[in-house]
């Protein structure tokens, strides 16, 4: 189920081609790269830095994507230098080639601390992502044995997509406007979907690179993981909501992580609220007549099947929605040993 963004408020409803790049802000250009996933594109953007292109992250680490930007640079870019890359956040598909990037080009790096240092961690690999803990973190909300040991092998190959970082970076901080060639942006910070997600605002054009924390078409995965098996990053992600939407005006041109720009910023993040809310209430109902395990939702929550990958994801998401409705008081555990359980409170319809 993927809410649809209002369709008046889609200045370029054209993607570029592949290998090309569409100018959607003067010295701005948007250009899109592949992925190897069902979700098949991520967004590049290229910003005027004066000397050349501050680049807006890097893409997926595999050789399509390395290929592409040699293409790009001699291309659309043409042949003017990267002056430095700015890495969104931390998941594969962003920040995969940062590092490949910023070892070729002499480049520096600039993110968020904590979404560097997210990035260091699951480059240390297995114990990181893989593990006894991991498996004990499914079986506990009901995902059987096996599925959990391919969904912990399938799932996490997919954090492990990250070329090493450089040593050094600097860090993009919400006080510290960010110069980039004319415009000065500020930095508003997410979390989420990715503990501190670095967005950039120029008020003065009315220009958001919102990376995934507003999408037109798609809702950016909301995920509850071992290491933070009580997390509630939902709450989170709705807190960043609103304050998006009481910084950042309604008709403010929005570049995302994926799919296309949007002017309609503030009726997206409605939707967004309201999509998450009718997740809540369809858990309400599942658990208003007994208890049940954060895997019985998924059948409820995705209605398309589900290969491994998805699967991991929907898993993180489905728990991310229970713990959520934990923390505001619409459910209960009723069980915490081996195999936890959660309950409605306050009725069928919970909220
Ligand atoms: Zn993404």
């Amino acid at each position: 189920m993927m809410p649809q963004t209002t369709a008046a408020a889609l200045p370029f409803p054209e993607p570029p081609p592949p290998g090309a790049a569409i100018e959607v802000a003067p010295g701005v250009l948007w250009m899109r790269f592949p992925l190897p996933f069902a979700l098949d594109h991520v967004n590049i953007y290229a910003i005027d830095d004066g000397d050349g292109w501050a680049i807006v992250d890097a893409g997926f680490a595999d050789d399509t994507t390395r290929a592409l930007w040699d293409h790009m640079l001699a291309g659309p870019l043409r042949g003017r230098p990267i002056t430095r890359l700015i890495v969104t956040h931390h998941h594969p598909d962003h920040m995969g080639l940062a590092g490949w990037l910023c070892a070729r080009f002499g480049l520096p790096l600039w993110m968020t601390e904590m979404e560097y240092l997210y990035g260091r961690y699951f480059l240390s690999g297995t114990e990181a992502v893989h593990g006894q803990f991991y498996e004990r973190f499914y079986a506990r909300h009901g995902l059987p044995a096996e599925y959990a040991d391919a969904v912990v092998e399938r799932g996490h190959w997919y954090m492990e997509q990250i070329t090493p970082l450089p040593n050094d970076f600097h860090v993009l901080e919400a006080e510290t406007p960010l110069s980039l060639g004319g415009r000065s942006f500020r930095v508003l910070k997410g979390a989420g979907h990715s503990p501190d997600q670095a967005m950039l605002h120029c008020p003065a054009e009315g220009l958001l690179l919102a990376a995934d924390q507003v999408m037109e078409r798609i809702t950016p995965n909301i995920s509850v993981h071992a290491m933070q098996p009580e997390a509630d990053p939902l709450g989170r992600y709705l807190d960043s909501l609103a304050m998006l939407k009481a910084v950042v005006p309604e008709g403010t041109l929005t570049l995302a992580g994926h799919h296309r720009p949007m002017r309609a910023l503030h009726a997206r993040i409605d939707e967004l609220a309201a999509h998450h809310a009718d997740r809540c209430a369809i858990i309400a109902a599942a658990c208003a007549d007994a208890p049940r395990s954060t895997a019985e939702m998924l059948p409820l929550l995705f209605h398309r099947k589900l290969d491994l990958h998805q699967t991991s994801f929907a898993f993180a998401e489905a728990l991310a929605h229970v713990n959520h409705m934990i923390r505001q008081g619409d459910l209960e555990w009723v069980s915490r040993g081996e195999h936890w359980r959660m309950r409605t409170l306050r009725g069928a319809g919970g909220r």
